[in-house]
């Protein structure tokens, strides 16, 4: 998870279609411009070029209940089918982080070590940081139906695939410290806009005193 630049004013079919009975909250203007401000990954599990995208709320509209919520531009998010089910589970109600709002990088620490996908909160907890952590955690590793062993197999294996993509590129730059073509794809490698940043962000960040010339890359 990355921080995201939410772009204003609201898609304009939000208000109008908030005063009828049983209003869409993804409307085309809707639709595209979260594709564009989240650069069409999912904000969880930062899986690119989805094929399933969702308009996930981040506090729950529960079927309308919370009007307010079901239409609030600030509420919506894109996430991938896979992620937004995971997160309606009741143990994430009261929502997770606003990375429209805060920088997630600031307060948490994304790794893979040995195919196993850990998130943990750096500085001081709380529980909206806790609930965020186990829910980017349970995308990468919940097992508990047939469909969910494959989609977040899937997930930390298009992870891994990316890391290994980093972990070459960071090798080709130790070797030849002069390359200009390895930094530039470095730079690409850890552009927020990049599947699974977090994670190679903060790869690059805990490895500061290697690769020192990359840290201008990772900055908060
Ligand atoms: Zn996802």
């Amino acid at each position: 998870m990355v921080k995201i630049e939410r772009s204003f004013p609201a898609p304009e079919s939000l208000a109008k279609e908030s005063q009828k009975a049983s209003g869409r909250y993804d409307c085309p203007d809707v639709i595209e411009r979260l594709q564009k401000d989240f650069h069409n990954k999912c904000y969880i599990c930062e899986m690119k070029e989805l094929q399933d995208p969702n308009v996930e709320h981040l506090l729950p509209h529960k079927n309308g209940k919370y009007p307010q919520r079901k239409y609030s531009w600030e509420n919506l998010f894109w996430a991938c089918g896979h992620c937004n089910g995971i997160k309606k589970h009741s143990k994430y109600d009261e929502g997770i982080l606003d990375c429209c709002k805060f920088d997630p990088e600031e307060s948490l620490c994304f790794s893979l070590e040995e195919d196993e996908v850990s998130v943990t909160i750096t500085g001081s907890e709380n529980e909206i940081l806790k609930r965020t952590a186990m829910l980017i955690k349970e995308t990468f590793s919940l097992k508990n139906t047939g469909m969910r062993t494959y989609t977040s197999s899937e997930r930390s294996r298009l992870l891994q695939k990316e890391m290994n993509l980093l972990y070459r590129q960071l090798e080709e730059m130790h070797k030849n410290p002069q390359s200009q073509a390895a930094e530039r794809i470095l730079r690409s490698l850890l552009r927020r806009e990049s599947a699974f940043a977090a994670f190679k962000r903060c790869y690059v960040r805990e490895h500061a005193a290697k690769y020192p010339q990359l840290q201008q890359y990772v900055a908060l």
